[in-house]
């Protein structure tokens, strides 16, 4: 009998969350340099990150000796500007899984329950299991969020309820109108967590200001991030708008300086470089019509998506991905989501599109 024996059956019953794999892991077993290999599999910004993020984080190495500011005044500022809610109302995160987790720990325990669709982004299901409370899965409808059955899944335990939209891995997109109707439906008891990772990747007309619904909905827990869009995936930052109450939660179980002075730094000036945010939709919006258009030529079905990635049923996409990863080409196969015809493709570079696309080719 060791220490691992007595581990609670809830966290031995956790599927580790699988990343995509490192370019330099890819490199070592081929035998490959590292700038012959395409990564097409987190979700990453193509372009790097913002040259004013990387001009701050680089200055703010200079103090990395002292503790970074534990309540992120200045990028809070920023961001309740940017929102037009109190700084009181914004909660930090390492990353915004780190906000997710958060919402986990605060609201779930042993005996209660949280829902999310089927095919929903796994750190929900893995967070909810890490506090030994009980995951409720609603099966997908065109492979996106039902809705009318998740809410009619949640029951008197039910503490938190997931959506992600778009949702990744498939990229569906539910019309926020649907989103806030749902809303006036959930009681009031249920923490509703908006997951919007992709959110600066919809069409202008397609955005909505949920920040607004704060105000009506004080259960609404609004989630971004910097890794996608704003290109700072490495630094991990991300950030949750809710009500001065869920806030105050949230803070008491977040770790203290959770996020780090560059993070912070760079999030500041991130924020600054609309240049920056507008190329990014910009490449992304070409790359998925390119990806998309590659797809139909081929004859693969595609899973039309609102977010930088887009599903691709490949049919047997375990076979695929290995032979694509012997091409130099790293996608993320989502089996481990109950997708297991299907391959997930980052949206990169025009040319990083190109191979992908010629190396699907060769090996369908
Ligand atoms: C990528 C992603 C996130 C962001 O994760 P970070 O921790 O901010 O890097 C959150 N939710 C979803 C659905 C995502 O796909």
């Amino acid at each position: 009998m060791n220490c691992c024996d007595l581990t609670p059956a809830h966290v031995r019953a956790i599927a580790p969350y699988l990343p995509g794999k490192p370019i330099s892991e890819l490199a070592r077993e081929l035998g490959l340099a590292e700038a012959d290999i395409v990564k097409l599999a987190s979700n990453e910004n193509p372009l790097g990150p913002s040259p004013l993020a990387l001009a701050a984080a680089q200055d703010a190495l200079y103090d990395m000796a002292l503790y970074p500011d534990g309540a992120g005044f200045a990028l809070k500022a920023k961001l309740a500007a940017k929102w037009k809610v109190s700084a009181s109302q914004i909660v930090l995160g390492n990353g915004s899984n780190d906000v997710l987790d958060m919402a986990a720990r605060a609201f779930l325990a042993p005996g209660t329950t949280s829902v999310y669709a089927q095919h929903a982004f796994a750190v929900y299901s893995i967070a909810t299991q890490t506090v030994g409370a009980h995951g409720v899965s609603v099966p997908a409808r065109d492979y996106g969020h039902d809705l009318v059955a998740m809410r009619a899944a949640i029951r008197d335990d039910t503490r938190v309820l997931w959506i992600a939209n778009p949702n990744n891995p498939t990229g569906t997109f539910l019309p926020w109108a649907e989103v806030e109707a749902f809303l006036e439906t959930v009681p009031p008891q249920v923490l509703v967590v908006l997951d919007e990772a992709y959110g600066e990747y919809l069409p202008v007309a397609e955005r909505c200001d949920t920040a607004a619904w704060l105000a009506r909905f004080p259960n609404l827990l609004i989630v971004r991030t910097f890794s996608k869009a704003y290109g700072l995936a490495g630094l991990r930052v991300g950030y949750g708008l809710c009500s001065i109450e869920v806030a105050d939660l949230l803070n008491r179980v977040r770790h203290p300086f959770n996020v780090n002075a560059p993070a912070l730094a760079a999030a500041e000036a991130a924020l600054d470089d609309v240049d920056f945010l507008a190329r990014s939709y910009a490449l992304n919006a070409a790359g998925m019509a390119q990806l998309a258009a590659g797809l139909s030529a081929l004859g693969v079905d595609g899973v039309p998506s609102k977010g930088n990635f887009l599903l691709a049923k490949v049919g047997d996409a375990a076979r695929i991905n290995s032979e694509l990863l012997k091409r130099g080409v790293i996608v993320r196969p989502v089996a481990n989501y109950g997708l297991p015809e299907f391959l997930r493709i980052s949206v990169g570079l025009a040319g990083q599109n190109a191979r992908f696309l010629d190396a699907l080719k060769a090996c369908l």
